[in-house]
This record gives C-alpha cells, structure tokens and sequence, in this order.
C-alpha cells in the first residue's frame, strides 16, 4: 500500500465534486432542520465515524432534492440505472460523491474483507469511463478524514459546506418515532382495535413503503435490499418473500430467522410499522409480523 497516496483519493473527490457543480449553488437553501439520516450503518470509513457519515448524508438528501445532486446518469462504475445511490470518500464535501448501484456499492464498501469480489467487479467493467477513479481506491482502510483537515482549507464540516454562515439543527423526532410513511398508512386498516385471529399477511405498500425503499436486516446492515412489490423483497438480484429472505439471511449470517427483531427501515423496527399499520397483537394471535 505503499505506493497509493491520498493526495490521489482527494483528486478523485475532487473531481466528483466538480461534476455535481456546487458552483450552482448561489443562494442559501431555504432549511428548517436536517432530514432524518438514512444511513443506518455503524461502521467507520476512511477515517470519518458513522456520526460524521449521518451527517453528510442528511446533507446530500437535501442537496437531492433541490436537485444539486443527481443520479440520473446512472452507476459511473456499471451504467445501472436502478436503485441509484452515491458513494462518498471525502465526508467533508457533501458534493464529493459519484453515483453508484447498490450491488457496486455494496461490493465497494466490502472489499477490505472481500478483496477479489471487488477486483473482479472492476475488471469486468474495464469499460466504465470511471474505470480509473475506483482502481485508485485503496484496498485498506486510510485515514483520509485526518489528511483532509490537515491538508485542505475549511469549513471540514459538510453543512457549513452548503450553510456558511448558518447553524442548522439536527433532525428531532416529532412525537411519534414512525416515518412519515408509517404514520400516513391508510386509517381503514387500523379498525382492528381489538383484533382477533391472526393480522393481514404484510404489505409493504400498506405499510407506506413503496418500491425502492431500503430495508435494513440489522445483522447484517451492509446487505441492500429493497422494497420490490406489495409482498416482496428484492436481495442480491432475487425477489424474495420476507419469510423467504429471512430463513436465507439468518442461515447465511447464522442468527435466529426472528422476522421482529432484526427488520428495520432506518430507525424503526419493521414490527413496530407492522402494529401501527394492522393494530397491535392480538393475545390469541401467533407470532407477530404475518407474511403468508
Ligand atoms: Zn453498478
């Protein structure tokens, strides 16, 4: 690892950077608070804690939807264009970010265990225009974060990069700790006061996720998996039921296939929109999320 330098890797979140013109922004973006993050991970990367990665993220959604970063371009490594995410090495500059599909991402993010799996991604796509910024990524963990505040001028703080002179205040729950989809789930299926039997098989569109949304399996929180239709998930390429997907996950990451402890969308438990969607359990009832 000699021969890799960061002044390299700042190139390269340079020129991420550049491509998202940040020179657009000319005035300041009207905001209340930062968006509640979506990244639900606890891992480090590049010397930034998953604090400091929350918080570039909650930056960059608001930079999305004002429309100052976009993946309509698709995955810069394979040209997907589903389920477009973005991918940061300079935490501090919440423009500094290429757009990415979550399979390339997820490779990304685990070469430092899974070396080949990512080599192997970047040789089959030796065609992308962007080959060269991704064959600069080191294959070990650097300290980026330390070199980036020693060596390039301020504001090191991804809201001051688009808020100079503004102190924004972090996301604050409001009373109830469900996403704004839970809470707006349809009133009709909450009729179920008392209820008995079993509850409704789940359906993620009842429960006001819709296509795309990311769910996290906490053992495994690096895993992407979506929202695919009413009753499926979509993981690795394959449409699974929930049932399905958590025998397959609980097998591959030996933990119990318990569908009520491990499911989360961000901060909430899978379990917890499930009772605010179809009423809360019933004594005589089995088990607690029904998928079938
Ligand atoms: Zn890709």
């Amino acid at each position: 690892m000699t021969q890799f330098s960061l002044a390299s890797l700042y190139e390269i979140s340079r020129r991420w950077s550049q491509r998202n013109s940040p020179e657009a922004l000319t005035s300041d973006i009207p905001i209340k608070q930062l968006p509640r993050t979506r990244y639900d991970g606890n891992n480090s990367y590049n010397g930034f804690s998953a604090d400091e990665r929350k918080r570039t993220e909650q930056v960059m959604q608001v930079l999305r939807r004002k429309g100052f970063l976009s993946t309509k371009a698709g995955c810069s490594l394979c040209g997907s264009t589903e389920r477009t995410q973005f991918h940061a090495e300079d935490y501090l500059d919440p423009f500094a970010a290429t757009p990415i599909c979550g399979p390339c991402h997820m490779t990304l993010h685990q070469r430092f265990n899974k070396p080949n799996r990512w080599l192997e991604r970047l040789d089959r796509f030796s065609d992308s225009p962007f080959i060269a910024e991704f064959r600069v990524l080191p294959m070990e963990q650097v300290d980026f974060a330390t070199w980036l505040r020693e060596n390039t001028d301020g504001p090191h703080d991804p809201v001051r990069a688009v808020w100079p002179d503004r102190d924004i205040p972090d996301y604050s729950p409001k009373a109830k700790p469900l996403p704004q989809a839970a809470t707006s789930a349809p009133k009709t299926s909450m009729k179920a006061e008392t209820p008995r039997g079993p509850r409704p098989p789940i359906g993620f569109f009842q429960c006001g996720l819709e296509i795309g949304t990311r769910l996290t399996f906490r053992p495994a929180p690096e895993e992407d998996i979506t929202v695919h239709t009413n009753r499926t998930l979509l993981w690795r390429g394959r449409e699974l039921s929930l049932t399905a997907l958590t025998n397959s996950l609980a097998k591959e990451y030996g933990v119990s296939n318990d569908r009520n402890r491990h499911w989360f969308v961000g901060d909430v438990s899978l379990s917890d929109i499930y009772d605010a969607t179809y009423g809360p359990k019933a004594a005589s009832a089995e088990g607690d999320i029904s998928d079938a």
